[in-house]
């Protein structure tokens, strides 16, 4: 079997210009340009190139991009005086500080200091309560650019076996959440999960969040499954250079899956597209609005 190519780069193009035609009828309609705004501290490349790309996307999805760079050597306090001051700012409806943090300053911290009205990434304790309770608020960017993908291939989620590998805070934990929204009966593991391969193998869907470049072989697949990569690893590659990959096999997967995501181009541009679609679900809910119901497929 080879497996089809779950195309997120048009996917997320597809929900992106919903978004943007939806924030333009916000503007037009009501006045409101969803404003997010974007704390880099220090110079990670890595964080660099996600920052750009979504001030980028900020842009062109017709919303106000605010940018705020701070030295890798900023003190605590100077961070959170900014926060404060963009918490209360009516024209910003989004706030993202882009993680990780440099030593000196605690991301937890950080996390409860943004006003979870304007929570887009989704990573508060209180957006974190409301998902697992079922209530009404943000939804974590990457867990619902997962959900979005695997909708896309088979509709209803309902009754399907999702194996979620890996349970942070920000993908593993609040995925598992919205899988079970969706009916799906869902399984997480993690680094002290026994045979791993075969609670692989029992799943309709697996979500791979592990941080471990090609960690899920082919072998661990249900012939026929759907693989979301979620993984970012960034390793040598033959010419010296380096190259991204996910942490699924992607040449051996994609042998045996019935759908699969490509790393980069799967999950990576939803995400973003994710996290624009929050920011315009926040600027409405803070001027008393209803958002508009955007899916891509
Ligand atoms: P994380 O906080 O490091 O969590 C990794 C999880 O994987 C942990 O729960 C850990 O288990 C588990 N794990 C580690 N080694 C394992 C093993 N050998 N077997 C089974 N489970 C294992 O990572 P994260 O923030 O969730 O991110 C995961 C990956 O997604 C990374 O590659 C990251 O770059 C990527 N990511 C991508 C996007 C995107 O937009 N595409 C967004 C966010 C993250 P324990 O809990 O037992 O330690």
């Amino acid at each position: 079997m080879t497996a089809s190519i779950i195309d997120g780069k048009a996917i997320a193009a597809k929900l992106s210009e919903e978004t943007a035609d939806a924030v333009k009828r916000l503007t037009a309609e009501h006045g409101v340009e969803p404003g997010l705004a974007v704390v880099l501290v220090g110079e990670n490349p890595a964080s660099e190139i996600y920052v750009r790309s979504k001030t980028a996307k900020t842009a062109a999805t017709n919303m106000r991009s605010l940018l705020y760079k701070l030295p890798e050597t900023v003190k605590a306090e100077e961070l959170f005086e900014l926060i404060d001051k963009l918490n209360t700012d009516p024209t910003v409806h989004g706030i993202l500080v882009q993680l990780p943090l440099p030593p000196q300053i605690d991301s937890q911290r950080v996390i409860e200091a943004i006003s979870p009205a304007k929570d887009v990434d989704g990573f508060h304790p209180l957006t974190a309560g409301l998902l697992s309770t079922g209530l009404p608020g943000i939804v974590p960017c990457t867990p619902l650019a997962c959900i979005m993908l695997a909708k896309h291939v088979h509709g209803s989620l309902a009754g399907l076996e999702a194996v979620v590998i890996g349970r942070s805070n920000i993908v593993g934990k609040p995925l598992a959440q919205l899988l079970l929204m969706e009916n799906a009966t869902v399984t997480i593991a993690h680094s002290k999960t026994r045979d791993l391969p075969d609670v692989c193998r029992r799943a309709d869907i697996d979500f791979a969040a592990v941080g471990r470049p090609e960690m899920v072989r082919g072998d661990w697949i249900k012939p026929g499954a759907t693989v979301i990569d979620v993984g970012i690893n960034r390793v040598p590659a033959e010419d010296g250079k380096s190259k991204l990959v996910g942490d699924v096999a992607f040449a051996e997967a994609s042998q045996v899956a019935g759908a699969i995501t490509p790393v980069p181009g799967g999950v990576g541009p939803m995400t973003i597209a994710c996290l624009m679609l929050n920011t315009l679900k926040a600027a409405c809910a803070q001027n008393g609005l209803e958002a508009p119901s955007i899916s891509p497929s």
